[in-house]
């Protein structure tokens, strides 16, 4: 994807708060951490620039508070990812004081059941590989791992082209 967030060293697929760009005024440590991982940015002039356009008014932007850091992701108008708060895109956490992008959450789940899917098929080629490998009969692999003949075929046929 060439979108410019898809980049972004904030993003919460890898693990971090969009709030930690919302720190409170005194929460100097989170402010630090936040800065610190813009530092690291690979698209820290895009986001310069987008919020610079879109007249981004609180919370850490490419590594730099703007306005009063004080004003928790109650105050932004949009996502790290520049969504829009509208009420469709907005849920509420933490008893109403934080708000989450919709968009970005659905995101994040996409990509985490992406990765546990990939994950699961990883493993099972390997426990099918193995078998194979033993000479046991495709049929009573299927039933040992509890899959469907046509999957242990497909999978066969996905290990042969592998090997090839
Ligand atoms: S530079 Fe912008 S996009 Fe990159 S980590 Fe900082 S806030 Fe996120
Ligand atoms: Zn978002």
């Amino acid at each position: 994807m060439s979108d410019w967030r898809e980049q972004a060293a904030c993003r919460e697929d890898l693990g971090h708060d969009p709030d930690w760009w919302f720190p409170n005024r005194d929460d100097q440590a989170t402010i630090n951490r936040a800065v610190s991982i813009c530092h690291t940015c690979p698209v820290l002039a895009e986001c310069r620039a987008f919020a610079r356009s879109s007249g981004q008014e609180y919370g850490i932007w490419a590594g730099q508070v703007r306005g009063a850091p004080t004003v928790a992701s109650h105050g932004a108008t949009h996502c790290r990812r520049g969504h829009e708060y509208t009420p469709d895109n907005t849920q509420w956490v933490r008893g109403g004081t934080t708000r989450r992008c919709r968009i970005c959450v659905s995101d994040r789940n996409a990509s985490y059941r992406k990765t546990a899917q990939a994950d699961r098929r990883a493993d099972r080629l390997e426990k099918v590989a193995a078998l194979l490998a033993q000479g046991v009969p495709k049929l009573e692999i299927a039933e040992r791992l509890g899959m469907h003949p046509r999957q242990v075929q497909r999978d066969a046929s996905t290990l042969k082209g592998e090997a090839a």
